[in-house]
């Protein structure tokens, strides 16, 4: 489970930078080919498994891939031409579809046997056999819906017709003739007739009140009239010409004129024809879809993993969290435009460590460092490889994450109050196995204020949650917990003081830092000198006094660590030794103890 806070604040889908996706996970990771294998990556990423075995079996087909180049290359350039059959497909059930919907249909199924041939090889995940039983036999339907449907462009809607093949409906192959053809149709029968009579200058003409009609000079119309076979019909008799009709013509005029219309009924029949076939075999279409987006995650991932240089994870049933050489995916290939190299650092989380307190210099990368290992946790339970050198994970069960400063006032709540409410969240419901970051907690108020409730978070999630935690700060107060709470350890980040400069090495090591450097960030920031200058005076002042926070003397320090005071009800139940009881005993304790609780 990942809140909706937690996914926002990890940028997984979106960024809430500028550039919106470009910096999110998704993009970072996203090497697929395909719309649906696009849209099944993104739904593994915000669905993170809990099973180890499921796991496995993802990373089993990314470790495949990795590792069988060939079978990798070969699949990632089927999937490349590979159309989106399962928009095609939910077009389709819902009447919505369109002959290109038929057609990609088609084109997909017929590469099945070509995608089963790649994964031809002795031995093959167990989850890679799986998907490759899912790609089944359909190359008739493929070669079907191929002769049907024509190449090239294609009507946007069903009834503009012109979109079924020559060949495959003899029926609409004479219609489209006919229309194709109206003109010399029609100078054949002319000379057939012309011939028959042995009337040269016989015609047969068209005009739009009376149709078609064959017209002869009025003086060889006696031929025509005395036909034997009574083939020619008088219509009209004119000054200089007369008209006939024949069956013949009326049923050919009937075909020109209704020829469109046919053509398009058949073609919109050859269509629901292919359109049943196909929802007749929709179950399994749709695992077909569903295999091709898994092989494009896969492979995708698999891609990844190695023009990232990433690993593969151990997802264990314990609390460890072992990572060494950890990265984070999105900063780095940020650095890496900017030809500036990422610094790994190492995470180990549980036992005596279950929670690390970081101070360090701002802009030293304390954010970055608490991303990464949540990111890295994603990353390894929605089966991926991941940004470090090693990484050994006891399965996260809930991630939290308290990072960044966003206030809600549409829902009337401030900066401070919407960081207060997530952190109840997390003390209210993380438990062992969850992994929770917390960044800053309490920077939005008053440093007493702030300070106090960062120092019993602390407590809490230690002697309360629990779970394993990350847990930047700046109250450098707050590295005394360390003494008294075993779990906590200190780590801070280094910096090198060079010539009244400070030089941001991203190196994180045990210990802790005492001081910020905020001034100097605030130098790099551009602020003006004298406001520098003054603040720098303040702080020398502050220092001198003495007026940071003398720990000792603070009630913070001397307060119990979640001790809970007993109610009367369970004192006197402690009390209680039940198996001494008779029953009647037992009956007026049972009075006893409801008195007490109306107390
Ligand atoms: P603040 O306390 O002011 O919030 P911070 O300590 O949380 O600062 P980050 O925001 O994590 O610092 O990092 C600041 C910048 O330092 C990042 O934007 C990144 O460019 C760089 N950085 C962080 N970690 C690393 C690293 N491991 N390797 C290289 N560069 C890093």
């Amino acid at each position: 489970e990942i809140d909706l806070q937690t996914r926002r604040s990890l940028e997984l889908i979106s960024s809430t930078s500028d550039d919106k996706r470009s910096c999110s996970l998704l993009n970072t990771i996203d090497y697929t080919l395909t719309g649906a294998g696009g849209r099944l990556l993104s739904s593994y990423l915000q669905s993170p498994l809990l099973d180890i075995e499921e796991i496995n079996e993802r990373l089993d087909k990314v470790g495949f891939f990795i590792q069988n180049q060939e079978q990798h290359t070969f699949i990632r350039e089927k999937l490349k031409t590979l159309p989106d059959i399962e928009r095609s497909l939910s077009r389709l059930s819902i009447s919505k579809g369109r002959p290109e919907d038929i057609r990609e249909i088609g084109l997909a199924l017929d590469q099945i046997p070509v995608i089963r041939n790649g994964l031809n090889v002795p031995v093959l995940p167990y989850s890679l056999e799986k998907d490759k039983l899912a790609l089944g036999e359909y190359s008739a339907l493929a070669a079907e819906i191929l002769s049907a449907i024509k190449q090239g462009d294609l009507p946007a809607l069903i009834k503009d017709g012109d979109f079924i093949q020559k060949g495959y409906c003899p029926e609409l192959d004479e219609i489209i003739y006919i229309t194709n053809n109206t003109k010399k149709i029609i100078l054949d029968l002319q000379a057939e007739y012309s011939k028959k009579t042995g009337i040269p200058n016989l015609k047969i003409v068209f005009n739009s009140l009376s149709g078609y009609y064959v017209e002869v000079p009025a003086k060889s119309a006696g031929v025509l009239l005395n036909d034997p076979d009574k083939m020619f019909i008088h219509k009209q008799t004119m000054v200089g010409a007369v008209r006939f009709i024949t069956e013949r013509l009326t049923e050919l005029e009937y075909q020109i004129l209704k020829a469109k219309e046919k053509q398009i009924a058949l073609e919109v029949e050859c269509y629901e024809k292919l359109r049943k076939k196909i929802l007749d075999n929709y179950d399994g279409l749709k695992d077909v879809a569903a295999a091709f987006a898994r092989l494009d995650v896969a492979t995708g991932l698999a891609e990844c993993a190695l023009c990232q240089n990433w690993t593969r994870p151990e997802i264990t049933d314990t609390l460890d969290f072992e990572i060494k050489g950890g990265r984070h995916p999105v900063v780095e290939q940020m650095l890496k435009k900017q030809q500036k190299q990422f610094i790994p650092n190492d995470c180990h989380l549980g036992g005596s460590e279950n929670l690390w307190l970081i101070t360090g210099p701002n802009m030293s990368g304390k954010s970055t460092f608490l991303r990464q290992n949540a990111l890295i946790a994603i990353l390894a339970q929605m089966g991926s490889f991941v940004p470090a050198d090693s990484a050994k994970i006891g399965l996260v069960n809930r991630l939290f994450s308290r990072v960044g400063a966003s206030d809600d006032l549409a829902r009337g709540r401030s900066t401070f109050m919407v960081e207060m409410v997530e952190v109840a969240t997390i003390l209210n419901e993380a438990d062992e196995q969850s992994l929770v970051i917390l960044d800053e907690v309490g920077r939005g108020t008053a440093t007493y204020d702030g300070l106090s409730l960062a120092w019993s978070v602390v407590e809490y999630l230690c002697t309360h949650n629990k779970c394993r935690a990350l847990f930047a700060t700046h109250y450098h107060e707050l590295t005394i917990l360390a003494q008294q709470l075993s779990s906590v350890a200190l780590y801070t980040i280094r910096v090198k003081e060079w010539q009244g400069d400070i030089v941001f090495l991203h190196e994180i090591v045990s210990g802790a830092a005492d001081r910020s450097y905020g001034i100097h960030v605030a130098k790099l920031a551009g602020l003006p000198a004298a406001v520098l200058h003054r603040a720098n005076t303040i702080l020398q002042q502050l220092e001198k006094k003495n007026m940071k926070t003398d720990l000792e003397s603070l009630p913070l320090f001397s307060m119990p660590v979640a001790e809970e005071k007993k109610s009367p009800v369970q004192e006197r139940l402690a009390d209680i030794e039940v198996d001494s009881l008779t029953p009647r005993q037992a009956l007026e304790v049972l009075y006893e103890l409801k008195e007490l609780t109306k107390e």
